[in-house]
């Protein structure tokens, strides 16, 4: 179980964090900081010395850029299409880029996660489903262990397909569930019944996934504390492993499809906040634990035994117990994280595929961590994992960040030891604001969490 009981959040703190900025807000792209047009011989040399290291680990990030229609709150890279030829020249070109970057590593590195994200991955049909993995499997050392998981749409999702994805090793799968109240799901452009969402989850029970897990969003249109306390109540008689609450926030820079929801009917702030106060003691309430900022986990679920022996991480798919050395995104717009270099590959789709197909590496951006980054990297990781800031991270590079962050002690979100700082519990339902007195390191960090919370 979690460490930390839900608490109330005093209108004095909610005061005090409004003059801080904005809550939730989130980016599509790479921070301005990473440089553009980066010389792709740069991340070449990063793979060639991975490969130096053939113990070292792998993730892969895959992303699938295509959906059958846009819902109106959508801010992911993806592209509305019902040509499946264009899907199928995706993946061939999926496999060349595979191959180049395979060719450097030279095929000695074990896999141990692998995700599937978009996006639609289960937009793909059985027969692409198939190839991608094949593919994969083709390039990469997918070991019997690797963590293989996907997210999925309940409405493009079938038994046939649910069985094909289990019978090509998938174990984890995500469905997109959002908000289950009509009213909600009409402002937001997209219809589906809890007797679907029953029905899809009764499938993936009986197809025998270890892990399944819903993603709800909080701060929709239309939304209220009533109605969202109903689509919580229906979550929880299903009983999924897992369930991640994420914040909705207007980005109309990442596509003009979001002026059609109505900014007058958004909740407001404090709206937001009694919100995702629900979600916390209903969620707590009925036997989940909390994970970090956002995520909620079965205490039989492997999140909550990684929280709760402190081995929990949080990479571009999420929260895991899985610790990698590498990870590596393949298709348009995919995040990587290879040998301390950060990058994204190209965001447009045609892009991509022109640069992959004249055999060269798709990368358009990218950031060399230096220390000081990989210190914020470490500040970040352990505030939304372990709940805490030791002191020895901060020493002698973060220490102004530090020493902001335990300024926060007056509002009672911190709490100053000799040693550390821990986050309160009113603190973690700020914990966002709190990450980002680390700066830069936070914008490219949540543009990574941006990728894995669409479907
Ligand atoms: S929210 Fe998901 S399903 Fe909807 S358009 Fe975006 S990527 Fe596609």
């Amino acid at each position: 179980m979690s460490n930390f009981a839900p608490t109330e959040v005093s209108p004095q703190q909610l005061a005090r964090i409004a003059e801080l900025g904005p809550l939730y807000a989130q980016s599509s792209s790479a921070p301005a900081s990473w440089q553009e047009n980066l010389d792709s011989m740069e991340y070449e040399g990063a793979l060639r010395s991975i490969a130096q290291h053939p113990d070292e680990t792998l993730s892969l990030y895959i992303h699938i850029p295509f959906c059958p229609g846009r819902c109106l709150y959508c801010a992911c890279n993806t592209t509305v299409t019902h040509d499946t030829a264009w899907i199928d020249r995706y993946l061939e070109a999926m496999d060349q880029e595979m191959a180049l970057v395979a060719e450097h590593l030279q095929g000695q590195h074990d896999v141990l996660q692998l995700h599937l994200a978009g996006g639609t991955p289960n937009y793909l049909n059985d027969a692409q489903l198939t190839r991608l993995t094949e593919i994969i499997e083709r390039r990469f050392r997918v070991i019997p262990d690797t963590d293989l998981s996907i997210e999925c749409d309940p409405r493009r999702a079938s038994a046939g397909q649910l069985d094909l994805l289990h019978a090509l090793g998938y174990r984890r799968i995500t469905l997109g569930v959002q908000d289950l109240n009509p009213q909600v799901q009409r402002a937001i452009g997209r219809l589906q019944s809890i007797d679907l969402i029953r029905d899809v989850y009764a499938m993936a029970r009986e197809t025998g996934f270890d892990a399944i897990g819903f993603d709800l969003i909080y701060g929709l249109p239309e939304q209220t504390e009533a109605s969202f306390q109903d689509t919580l109540d229906a979550i929880v008689d299903l009983a999924p492993d897992r369930i991640s609450c994420f914040g909705y926030a207007r980005t109309t820079a990442s596509g003009t499809h979001q002026y059609a929801i109505d900014a007058h009917r958004l909740p407001s702030a404090s709206e937001r906040q009694g919100l995702f106060h629900r979600a916390v003691n209903t969620l707590t309430g009925a036997g989940y634990a909390w994970i970090g900022l956002d995520a909620f986990a079965l205490d039989t679920d492997e999140l909550a035994i990684a929280q709760e022996e402190g081995r929990l991480r949080r990479n571009c798919i999420g929260y895991t117990g899985i610790e990698t050395d590498h990870m590596l995104g393949f298709g348009s717009a995919a995040i990587g994280d290879v040998g301390g270099f950060c990058v994204q590959n190209e965001v447009d789709i045609n892009t991509w595929e022109a640069r992959v197909r004249g055999g060269e590496l798709p990368v358009a951006r990218g950031h060399r961590v230096g220390d000081r980054d990989r210190r914020r990297r470490d500040a970040i990781e352990h505030m939304i994992c372990n709940l805490e800031l030791p002191a020895e991270i901060a020493a002698g590079c973060l220490d102004d960040e530090y020493a902001r962050l335990a300024s926060y002690a007056s509002d009672g979100l911190v709490q100053v030891e000799p040693d550390r700082l821990r986050i309160t519990s009113s603190g973690r339902y700020f914990l966002r604001t709190l990450c980002s007195e680390h700066g830069a390191y936070f914008e490219w960090d949540r543009s990574r969490w941006h990728f894995s919370r669409s479907l």
